[in-house]
């Protein structure tokens, strides 16, 4: 059995066949699903989904590229009341993003920090979007003491010194599609360094297909390529592989079922 723990099934991609992309992923093995709601519209649409399916999870937390558009006092209420429902295992995805150049970065360092702080007050794990943010990411959650309660660096792709930072930090390092691309030699390296009781795996789907699906629509039950993937790295086997990640999901995320 596997967890895919960072997966969009509730966007639009999936309108046409939602019903079937669960079913695949079931069949595939993958037994808990984490989406993530992560702006004013993908939050209810998550929510939605969790409450529907027994196996799927929410994590709700506003993203740094929507940053902008957080009402910061009011959504973050919004976002407090929503951890008291049973099936939000999360705060996130949060952090920074530079690459897309749609939230100011001190909008983004505010919505940032101010998550971290609701995080720790409600004893809430994290989950941490970082694109091209790497050095500020490991600075904003030292000073915020996110070590409090950990979380998931998700579809991390900083270098094997940032990862060691992180799991200092209580944090479990999550990997998608991109560590099993032939030419994906850090991510790579990251994980054969990255001890494996704090490996996690992960689609992002729709984004960030796995090979041989390299630039499709991606879907959870590819997390299982991700799986192979990780495996041969490790050196041991699929199942022992699938037992510990799962484990390690469950742990970091207090997954009751
Ligand atoms: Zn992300
Ligand atoms: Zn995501």
């Amino acid at each position: 059995m596997l967890i895919d723990t960072h997966a969009h099934l509730d966007s639009p991609k999936f309108d046409n066949d939602r019903e079937e992309v669960i079913s695949r992923a079931l069949e595939a093995g993958i037994d808990t699903i984490v989406n993530i709601g992560f702006n004013r519209e993908t939050i209810p649409t998550t929510m939605a989904l969790a409450e529907k399916y027994p196996f799927i999870y929410a994590a709700v937390g506003w993203h740094p590229t929507d940053a902008i558009d957080m009402r910061l006092e009011e959504d973050l209420a919004w976002i407090e009341r929503l951890c008291n429902h049973p099936k939000v295992v999360a705060i996130g995805e949060i952090g920074l993003d530079y690459y897309w150049d749609t939230s100011p970065k001190d909008i983004q360092h505010t919505v940032f920090r101010e998550q971290i702080r609701l995080a720790r007050r409600l004893n809430k794990p994290i989950v941490i979007h970082n694109r091209d943010a790497h050095e500020d990411i490991v600075k904003i959650l030292k000073e915020e003491k996110a070590e409090e309660v950990g979380g998931i660096m998700h579809c991390f792709s900083g270098s094997p010194e940032t990862a060691k930072k992180c799991l200092d930090m209580n944090f479990y390092i999550s990997f998608g599609g991109p560590v099993t691309f032939k030419n994906a030699r850090v991510p790579k390296e990251v994980m054969a360094q990255v001890p494996l009781d704090r490996i996690l795996l992960e689609t992002d789907a729709p984004y960030l297909a796995p090979h041989p699906h390299r630039g499709q629509r991606n879907e959870s039950a590819y997390v299982r390529l991700v799986a192979e993937t990780a495996a041969e790295i490790k050196g041991i086997s699929l199942e022992e592989l699938s037992d510990i990640t799962s484990k390690n999901g469950r742990r970091c995320l207090s997954l009751t079922r």
